[in-house]
């Protein structure tokens, strides 16, 4: 398991998704186009808010799993299964790279 090159995709992915939440959050303020078009147009900006909030709300979850699995690269834990200790294979850890426990535990849950 190469371990930089791991710390250097988790920070990758994290960074992207900082930027995109951040995007996200600039839209729902409203920085670029305030409401105040027709009764129309207002219902389609209100209707993608919600879409915008679903993704906000993943994109948190994940940035804190990406900054929670950094933090277990930095521990040394990084790949060990949180329930059971045992080793994550490192093709679950490439297809899910913040994925906290095996597939024998996560099949269990
Ligand atoms: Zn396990």
């Amino acid at each position: 398991m190469d371990i930089d090159a791991i710390r250097e995709r988790l920070r990758r992915e994290l960074l992207g998704l900082i930027q995109r939440n951040a995007k996200i959050a600039a839209t729902l303020r409203r920085e670029q186009n305030p409401l105040g078009g027709d009764w129309t147009e207002n219902a389609a900006v209100l209707e993608n808010d919600e879409v915008l909030d679903a993704l906000d709300a993943e994109g948190r979850t994940r940035a804190t799993q990406l900054r929670a699995a950094l933090g277990r690269v930095a521990a040394g834990t990084y790949g060990t299964c949180m329930r059971c200790r045992g080793p994550i294979h490192p093709e679950r850890l490439d297809a899910i790279p913040e994925v906290t426990t095996c597939i024998e535990c996560a099949r269990a849950a």
